[in-house]
């Protein structure tokens, strides 16, 4: 049997974990952050995603944790709606909450924290034989799988020559605790526009008594480096303050010690997820525009494909050629997701009423 050492241990890496589980495999998860480090916001679980979640056996969980949304809803700064359009199979979910119900599905032993990626030692053959860890660690390995996300140093060692590209669009995400305000949106999404391009608020629950928000702005016309929190406030006020509601009710809801910016970048699609033996998955193997938000599914569609690749069926085929036949199974739709993610891009400088689709890649 195969000893397949996974190297994070985010949605991409979990998922990879329970497919190869389920099918009675070893696996050991290294993961760079402590376990009880803060998890992250909230993300959209769309029907991909949510698929691969049934077939790993884990959609009853899910929905447990989970905020269903049955509406878009755009509407301009001023108020006046854009369109609205009835959704299903779409949920509003916090991070940590999806990657608690992952990681029930794995022995706790099966991961290791506080290991950060450093290099991979190679035999003469180019073929990794260890990967070793900031911390001195050294973990021999007859396959690895690099689902170290976004900025992916293991991306980085196997093709140097590629590059994230930063899309300019910036991100503020905050999450507040309203449940009055989860009880008015009553399932909608909303995203809220302002006419000239280029400024978007988007608003979801994703608990019972939280709802995640968003500023999304074009870097190219509006230029924002903040130091401290007080300065993304006054940024906001700036931005969202002549703006009808609810943005004046996120705003005055919101601690924004826990805020964060994200720069968002994507990725031209890649040669090959895999040199020999090693290979990526999830945001590691491909970066799309946060307008599509794929980054969950797609970091589950991977992880789940690939553990069905290493069914004990394939366990004479050599790890390169499965690598070769994931690319193969995985390439045009991550290659679609690039191209959308761009076209709504596009949108979201320069708003046009007639031609705006829902802002993510379903
Ligand atoms: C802390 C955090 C918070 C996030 N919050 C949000 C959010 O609120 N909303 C949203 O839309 N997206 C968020 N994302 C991104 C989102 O989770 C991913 O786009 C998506 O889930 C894809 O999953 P992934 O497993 O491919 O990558 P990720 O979820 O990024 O997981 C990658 C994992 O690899 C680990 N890692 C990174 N470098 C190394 C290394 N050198 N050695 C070992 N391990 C390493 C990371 O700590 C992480 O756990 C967040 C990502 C992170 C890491």
């Amino acid at each position: 049997m195969r000893k397949v050492v996974i190297i994070g241990g985010g949605a991409a890496g979990l998922s990879l974990a329970i497919g190869l589980k389920k099918q009675g495999q070893s696996v050991k998860i290294f993961e760079k952050r402590e376990e009880n480090h803060s998890n992250g916001l909230a993300l959209l679980l769309l029907p991909n995603g949510m698929e691969v979640l049934k077939k790993m056996d884990l959609q009853e969980e899910v929905l447990k944790k989970v905020s269903s949304l049955n509406n878009f809803v755009s509407q301009y700064s001023t108020g006046k709606q854009i369109f609205s359009k009835p959704m299903s199979n779409l949920y509003g979910v916090k991070r940590g909450d999806i990657l608690d119900t992952l990681k029930d599905k794995i022995s706790k032993v099966d991961i290791s924290y506080g290991h950060a990626f450093s290099h991979f030692s190679y035999n003469q053959n180019g073929e990794a034989r260890a990967v070793h860890f900031k911390n001195g660690h050294i973990e021999k390995g007859d396959v690895f799988i690099g689902a170290d996300g976004v900025h992916s140093p293991i991306r980085k060692s196997i093709f140097p020559e590629s590059n994230l590209i930063q899309t300019n669009i910036s991100e503020m995400v905050s999450l507040i605790k309203a449940p009055n305000l989860v009880k008015r949106l009553n399932g909608t999404f909303q995203k809220i526009i302002c006419k000239a391009g280029g400024r978007a608020i988007g608003l979801l629950p994703c608990s019972k008594e939280d709802v995640v928000w968003f500023f999304q702005y074009d870097e190219s016309i509006i230029d924002f480096d903040p130091d401290n929190d007080n300065d993304i406030k006054s940024f906001l006020r700036h931005q969202i303050g002549s703006w009808a509601n609810p943005a004046e009710e996120l705003f005055l809801k919101t601690d924004f010690s826990h805020s964060y910016l994200w720069k968002t970048h994507d990725m031209n699609l890649l040669p090959a997820f895999h040199k020999n033996n090693v290979a990526l998955i999830g945001d590691a193997a491909h970066v799309f525009n946060t307008l599509t938000s794929q980054g969950l599914n797609s970091a589950l569609e991977d992880g789940y494909c690939l553990s069905q690749l290493f069914s004990n069926e394939n366990k004479n085929i050599p790890a390169s050629k499965v690598f070769e036949i994931f690319y193969s199974l995985r390439k045009e739709t991550v290659k679609n997701n690039i191209e959308y993610g761009r076209m709504l891009k596009d949108q979201f400088i320069v708003t046009q009423d007639q031609n705006m689709v829902v802002p993510m890649a379903v």
